[in-house]
């Protein structure tokens, strides 16, 4: 399910959550949020937020630390056709 985020649209009548971004998960059917969940004060959708997890977890899989972990060597191309080994 996605993840919007909604703000206050006026931030001296908002209210803790919806001053810094209340966060609703909501169905992609589901219509926008007119009013802060918390507060009542009216709202704009600022971001919709749909996680990214494998782009995280190759992030982590390609880390130094995880390819030291697994045996894998790391060398990063100094020019002039060397390489230097970093893990
Ligand atoms: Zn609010």
């Amino acid at each position: 399910m996605p993840l919007y985020v909604y703000r206050a649209k006026s931030p001296t009548e908002a209210c803790n959550a919806c001053r810094e971004g209340v966060e609703v998960f909501q169905q992609i059917r589901e219509e926008a949020l007119t009013a802060c969940p918390e507060c009542g004060t009216p709202v704009v959708r600022i971001i919709h937020a749909t996680p990214t997890v494998r782009d995280s977890s190759d992030k982590k899989l390609l880390s130094d630390d995880n390819l030291k972990k697994h045996g894998f060597k790391k060398l990063v191309n100094t020019g002039g056709g060397k390489y230097d080994e970093v893990v």
